[in-house]
């Protein structure tokens, strides 16, 4: 923090270095430079302790869809928490915004997906979705349907099950991974495939890879195959046409039921309610959501279910079980209140609109970086980006990681006013939805000015 910031948020700092644990953190720089403190937000902009104000080009965590601080949002939240604050959903107790919120989304999601079960947020809702698809198989009495196949680079979250199907590997370090349950196959990156195959054949190639996996696995043992629509914090990996059909056929054919994991995607990213059937036209058994199911205002997943699945595992259970699912929050009515008004907004307001027509010009205009000599991909759709930068723009050599060459341009971005969001090599943008056109101009030639910068530090 720097010397202007007030005697509290001074203290607010040093509070938060010495008793707060981050997620997600670099402990020896953490260390020394402690946090910037975010103390006020509005629309696409956050300020900070010492009152700088930047653009915030990742929406918080890809999830701030509506923008930041809207009073009618604080007011429907209000109006919950003086009606019904809490109530446990165990069992046969609801409350009207949790029935509400469940009829809307099965409304907006595709397909016969009609049954919504709520946790916390999308590591939660993944959870689910495996405990949901063993008890499924379970009652069907196909017990060793129990593998989980997904991808390298696909990021599905941090509780240990989440985490396990997550493929990211640099995520696993240090930390331990259920290998039994869960395999992953490669990443349908099109930037890093050989130069000399084409799109067509790479697309063959990683489909006929889930269906290797299946078949040497056995397919009396494989449950689901987890997939983002668009890979998110991997690096914003849009597949090759056709991929998402094709596996959820090889799918089909095997009886394994496709998990899209659209905690990302949904709710407006893409400039669909949902990506699955409007981006990528498949209908998956089940999706995952969270983040924009709010904008993040409060904590919300869910896991949506097919009526298929529904029936299955609503029946009369096998060995007199019980759902034995669910926690304390599943529900809350609160956060499902404030999930119901955020969808009026988006609905309101046509933010998908909004985000086809400004998201198209998002991506043209990045792609304009295309110029700068270290800029070696522009890829993603709409409001979900990456820039990945690479020490040579033909062979596709990567910079060397002790440049930390995405750091770097995301500490120029920020003196510039402007927060993006670095992993490794790369930088990702996932702005409010809300973004202008004006907002576009200014990030992205803060983000030209920033590369520029950094260009110049690595000579
Ligand atoms: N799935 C995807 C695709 C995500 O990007 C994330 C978080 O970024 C998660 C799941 C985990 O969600 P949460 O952090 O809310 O648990």
């Amino acid at each position: 923090m720097s010397e202007n910031k007030s005697a509290e948020m001074y203290q607010v700092w040093q509070q938060d270095k010495d008793h707060y644990i981050h997620p997600w953190t670099d402990f020896s720089t953490f260390k020394e430079t402690g946090s910037i403190v975010v103390e006020d937000s509005d629309n696409v902009h956050i300020t900070d302790g010492d009152g700088n104000q930047y653009l915030d080009g990742i929406g918080g965590l890809w999830c701030v869809n509506i923008g930041y601080a809207r009073e009618e949002m604080a007011q429907a939240i209000a109006e919950q928490i003086m009606k019904v604050p809490y109530y446990s959903c165990f069992g046969h107790h609801t409350t009207v915004p949790a029935a509400k919120l469940a009829a809307k989304i099965a409304e907006l999601a595709p397909g016969n997906l009609n049954h919504v079960f709520y946790g916390c947020g999308g590591s939660v809702a993944n959870d689910t979705a495996v405990r949901i698809i063993h008890f499924y198989f379970n009652q069907l009495g196909k017990k060793s349907k129990k593998k989980i196949i997904s991808r390298i680079d696909g990021y599905h979250g941090s509780t240990y099950m989440a985490m396990s199907i997550t493929g990211v590997k640099f995520d696993h370090i240090g930390f331990d991974i259920d290998e039994q349950l869960v395999h992953h196959i490669s990443c349908p990156n099109p930037y890093r495939r050989p130069e000399s195959q084409s799109i067509e054949d790479f697309c063959d190639e990683k489909v006929q890879e889930l269906e290797n996996k299946i078949l040497e696995l056995g397919p009396d043992n494989v449950a689901a195959f987890f997939a983002e629509p668009i890979m998110g914090a991997g690096g914003v990996i849009v597949p090759p046409k056709g991929y998402h059909k094709r596996t959820l056929d090889v799918c089909r054919k095997y009886g394994v039921l496709y998990v899209s994991d659209e905690v990302v995607t949904a709710f407006g990213r893409l400039g669909h309610m949902f990506a699955s059937k409007d981006e990528f036209d498949i209908v998956p058994d089940i999706i995952t959501c969270a983040k924009g199911l709010t904008s993040g205002y409060l904590p919300l997943g869910a896991t949506i279910l097919s009526d298929d699945i529904y029936e299955v595992i609503s029946k009369p259970q096998a060995e007199g079980a019980l759902f034995t699912h669910g926690f304390t929050y599943s529900g809350h009515p609160v956060s499902c209140a404030a999930g119901l008004k955020n969808i009026e907004i988006m609905e309101r307001e046509n933010l998908c609109g909004h985000v086809q027509e400004i998201g198209s010009y998002f991506e043209e205009q990045l792609k304009t970086l295309m110029d700068l000599p270290i800029v070696g991909d522009v890829r993603g759709k709409k409001f979900m980006v990456c820039v990945e930068n690479v020490a040579n723009k033909e062979s596709k050599e990567l910079i060397d990681p002790e440049a930390q060459v995405g750091n770097r341009i995301a500490d120029h971005c920020q003196k510039r006013g402007l927060i993006v969001r670095p992993l490794a090599h790369m930088n990702i943008l996932s702005p409010p939805l809300t973004l202008s056109k004006d907002n576009v101009d200014f990030l992205v030639s803060t983000l030209r000015e920033s590369i520029v910068e950094t260009m110049k530090d690595l000579k």
